[in-house]
């Protein structure tokens, strides 16, 4: 194997004659790699139960000659392709979970360059480009300097709450990883902020009774109310953008019973992990305040509680646009004539980010739409350009 030589930008890299085979291969292999990426889709992920789809990758990474290649305890699977030096380790992931429910049809259809299933982009296409790099490394006998840890990863969507990735940058991989990329989804562009999230379901309980002869006491959804309204006028920066919802509410049993509990969801994001903070504790307060001010209203009868459950956390955090790890996707996107697309978004990314681990997310190709619905499709027209920038990505990073 040759190896490739330290200091080459990505310009210099693609002329390398290895990486130029690498390349060709990717671009060769692309309809093997549509196939594939139809059969994954077809394999249901549902939230929490990945693990069909991901003992199908555990196989193809075997397949593919990644050395220890194994399960961690989140359900992560992952195998490693060594380079001339175990660091830098770059990990290189794909997350394995879709948003559908068991049960839903999964089944692709396809005609000509257009595919559709649900998941078929979001992220069928990750996870298939993540293999044909693998594949390209090998067949043009690429040796990078560093070392590559390929991921399928779990618990990217929804209420997974990035498990997958707490796990691994918290438990297996602990300490072992210096820097990341995810390919997620579809198109060409490069998430370098991670916009965190934290989520709560707010219990209010009282001991309720009868609208009128029990009339005097505390209301739980009537503290609730007062509670909204706190959240409603909470101030919050315009950049980087900082975001409140109150989502669902819920409670009471009848019209004239004055109800013993309501609920409700609140979702609250930012790419600053300071300005989601000095939200999340106004945020707190504001419950406080609201359970006080109705226990004062009724003179304490019949009291109401609020406790806030924390039912999600998405740490926030971001790559500088000036940092190498961004500047080299820049380079390598330029190379291959892709116009630069910088973004933000909510992806596998956040956790490194948050630990100023150099990491981002980039799109797999293609053109996706109806992503997390049911009318999802994946266009395949010059679908290689996803798979050949993430290659030499991967290569540009893996030193
Ligand atoms: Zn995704």
């Amino acid at each position: 194997m040759a190896g490739v030589c330290l200091g080459q930008t990505p310009a210099q890299l693609s002329n390398d004659a290895r990486v130029h085979a690498a390349m060709e291969a990717a671009r060769r292999n692309e309809p093997r790699t549509l196939d594939l990426q139809a059969r994954l889709c077809e394999i249901p992920a549902p939230p929490f139960q990945e693990a069909a789809r991901g003992q199908e990758l555990k196989r193809l990474f075997q397949e593919l000659g990644l050395r220890d290649v194994r399960t961690d305890g989140a359900g992560n699977v992952m195998g490693v392709r060594p380079g001339k030096a175990s660091r830098p380790n770059l990990v290189f992931a794909a997350h394995l979970d879709t948003v559908f429910p068991e049960g839903t049809n999964v089944k692709v259809t396809r005609q000509g360059d257009i595919l559709k299933a649900p998941g078929i982009g979001d992220d069928s296409r990750g996870l298939a480009v993540m293999l044909a790099v693998i594949r390209a490394l090998n067949e043009a006998r690429v040796e990078t300097p560093g070392t590559i840890t390929f991921v399928a990863d779990v618990g990217e969507e929804g209420l997974g709450d990035l498990r997958g990735m707490k796990s691994l940058f918290f438990d297996s991989l602990k300490g072992q990883i210096d820097k990341f990329i995810s390919v997620d989804g579809t198109g060409l562009g490069i998430t370098h902020i991670g916009v965190g999230s934290n989520r709560y379901k707010v219990t209010f309980k009282g001991p309720g009774g009868h609208s009128y002869g029990a009339f005097g006491m505390a209301n739980p959804i009537q503290a609730m109310g007062r509670a909204i309204a706190k959240i409603d006028a909470l101030e919050v920066p315009p950049q980087p953008k900082t975001t409140f919802n109150v989502g669902r509410v819920g409670g009471g049993t009848s019209i004239n019973a004055i109800p013993f509990e309501a609920w409700m969801e609140v979702d609250m994001r930012s790419a600053d992990p300071a300005a989601l903070k000095s939200l999340d504790t106004r945020f707190n307060a504001a419950i406080q305040q609201a359970v006080s001010e109705e226990n004062t209203r009724w003179s304490n009868r019949g009291a109401v509680t609020a406790s806030a459950e924390l039912v999600g956390v998405r740490p926030a955090g971001q790559t500088p646009k000036d940092s190498p790890i961004v500047q080299t996707a820049l380079a390598v996107s330029r190379t291959m004539q892709i116009e630069e697309a910088l973004r933000e978004g909510s992806t596998d990314s956040n956790v490194p980010m948050n630990l100023n681990i150099p990491a981002i997310t980039i799109g797999g190709g293609g053109e996706g739409t109806g992503a997390h619905s049911l009318n999802e499709t994946f266009d395949a027209t010059e679908s290689w350009r996803g798979t050949g920038r993430a290659l030499l990505l991967a290569i540009a990073l893996a030193r």
